[in-house]
This record gives C-alpha cells, structure tokens and sequence, in this order.
C-alpha cells in the first residue's frame, strides 16, 4: 500500500539529538550495560519528598479534572511570584502561564511572535532544540558565534542585523557552555535589541543552578522597557529535578499571552493538573532541597574540572552555571592523531 506522506513542515523538522541520545543509552543500559549517562539534561536526584507529598495529597484532592490552558490560578501567582521574587522578572498571575515544560514555553513564544522568514539569532554555542522550534515556527535561526570567547556582544549581534532580525534567544546560564552573562553584559545586548526593535526571548531554566557565587540577570528585570520587549522562560524540571513532571512558565508581555493560551487551548489544552499542584508545591517550598542538589552539581563540577584540566590539551573555561561543561579539545585531538572540526 502506498505510504502516507509527512507534511513538508515535518520532513524539514529534525530529531531532537537529546533525547535520541537518551533513547540509545537507555535501551543499553535496559540490557544491563553499565553506563553512566550524561546525554541529556537530567538531575539524577529524585523529585524532593515534600513535592511528591504535595502532588499525592493533590490528587486525593481532586486534581484529577481539566484546568484552564494556562494553569490554574493557584498554580500561576505560585509561578509569577517566584519568577518576581527570584529573578526580578515583573511577573503576575496575570501575565504568567504554566506550559508543558520549558521546551513547549520556548516553542509557544517562538509560535506567537515570529512571522514567515523572520530571523532570530542564535549565540553559539545553543542547545539543538532552537534551530528546529525557529524552523516550526516558520522562522529563520541566524547562529552568531562571539568573536571572542563563548558570550556574544552587541557588536557580534550587529553583524548579523538584518531588516528581518525580529528575536535574540538569550540562555544564561547557558546550555551547553555553562556561560552566565553578568549585569553589564546583560544590559549591553538587552540595549542593542532595544534600540534596534529585536524582541528578547530569555531562557532561564538554569537560574537556580549557579556557582562561586555568580548571578544570572533576567533582561525582564532591567526596566520596563525591557520587560516590554522580553517573554521569559523558565520551569521546575532542573532546579527541583522535575524532568518528568513537565512543568514550564513563561511570563511575557500580556498581548503574547493571550495568543499563547489560544493555541494552549486548542493543542495541549493543560499542562496535567497534578503537575501543576506539585509545580506550586515545589517553588513554595523549602529552599534547601533546591540548594542540597545545587551544592552537590557544584562539588561535581569542580572534580570534573579537576580531572579534565589534567589532560594536556583540553583547554576550558570555567562554567558558572548549569551542569554542563564545554572543554575545547581540538588540541588534545590532534595530538592523538585525530581531528575536529
Ligand atoms: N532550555 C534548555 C537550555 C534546556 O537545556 C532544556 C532541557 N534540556 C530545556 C529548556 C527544557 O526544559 P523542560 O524539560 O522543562 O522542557
């Protein structure tokens, strides 16, 4: 029988390179491989106890039903309040809403602003999903590689303004080079898009997880002006080790959120109601689960550093943030015969 044909939207749509890593290294490890799997980004810790209680108690409760496409109310103060509280992001209940992960909050904005053949840059290093949530969206991803280091510039930006540059895809801390972009770093590129009319997409998902002290700074919490002209993603899934809860929020300018909960309504329909309730739970909670996790990625990372530094030709900068790190080993290739592009 003849096949049916994929829309040309989806031949065009590459595999998510994360999860087929997952997928392989899973199905080894099904067969009794022993692999310690670092292909995707997954705290090993289970979710805290006192989140798991919460979603148990929810659902005894009664979080069984359909709520409204962006969370219910309870659940979207929770997530404006801790965005406001954390970040500085003027969030409110308002102008927050609960998706189904950070990936579907990033691929929502994406959806709600960006027109046919609008660009959006892309600083290099990025994780792999953008490029193809640009492409679903219609949209051109225009990678920018920093002239120096692994942070763009204003000036890195400027080189590849177009007439069409509509977005700039922040991500600090960054996946995969662990880079956090500092306050004067921060304002300079979020004054660049404000003089030249380029929207901010800010992915925020590893606030929470930063080291030696370094702060991350939500662009949306520069001024209102730039909260103007930010949509600002962030979620449960790393910081409260949450993955499979798939639990996002993205606060945003209130015009964006009314398309965005359209096209919730009509696709999702709602993030799952129990994952909303241990959402809540999770940034009401005790800030020590969070912290325990985040001092044990810290201890991690500096043995990690430790042993990688010992190897001759593995160049690194330290990563501030995340639980990624991105060693340059062009030179420790070739000097074992190899090569990288
Ligand atoms: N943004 C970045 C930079 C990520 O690394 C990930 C997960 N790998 C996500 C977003 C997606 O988070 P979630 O699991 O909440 O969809």
């Amino acid at each position: 029988m003849k096949k049916i044909a994929v829309s040309p939207r989806l031949m065009s749509l590459g595999e998510s390179l994360t999860v087929a890593v997952d997928v392989k290294v899973q199905a080894r490890i099904a067969r009794g491989e022993d692999i310690v799997n670092l292909g995707v980004g997954q705290p090993d810790f289970p979710t805290p106890a006192f989140i798991r209680e919460a979603a148990a108690q929810a659902v005894e409760a009664g979080a069984t039903r359909y709520t409204p496409p962006g969370g219910t109310a309870d659940v979207r103060e929770a997530a404006a309040q801790w965005m406001r509280e954390r970040s500085g992001v003027p969030a409110t209940a308002t102008n927050t809403i609960v998706t189904c992960g950070a990936k579907h909050a990033l691929f929502e904005a994406m959806a709600a602003v960006l027109s046919p053949g609008d660009e959006i840059l892309l600083p290099v290093p990025y994780w792999v999903t953008y490029p193809e949530q640009a492409k679903l969206a219609d949209a051109v991803a225009v990678p920018v590689r920093p002239a120096d280091g692994l942070k763009v510039t204003p000036d890195d930006l400027e080189r590849h303004r177009t007439d069409r540059t509509r977005m700039l895809l922040l991500n600090s801390p960054n996946n995969p080079s662990g880079q956090v972009y500092d306050e004067a770093e921060t304002r300079a590129l979020v004054e660049w898009c404000l003089a030249h009319d380029v929207l901010i997409l800010s992915d925020e998902i590893y606030g929470c997880l930063v080291y030696d002290g370094v702060k991350p700074v939500s662009p949306a919490s520069l001024g209102p002006e730039a909260a103007a002209r930010t949509l600002t993603v962030n979620g449960v899934s790393k910081a409260f080790a949450m993955t499979g809860w798939r639990i996002g929020f993205l606060s945003a300018p209130e015009e964006v959120i009314e398309p965005i909960l359209r096209l919730q309504g009509q696709t999702t329909g709602n993030p799952a109601a129990v994952s909303q309730a241990a959402a809540a739970a999770a940034v009401r909670g005790p800030a020590e689960a969070v912290e325990e996790m985040r001092r044990a990625y810290e201890r991690r990372r500096d043995l990690v550093l430790e042993e990688l530094s010992g190897i001759p030709g593995v160049d690194l900068v330290v990563p501030g943030g995340a639980f990624y790190v991105f060693p340059r080993v062009a030179e420790a290739a070739r000097a074992a015969g190899g090569s990288v592009n």
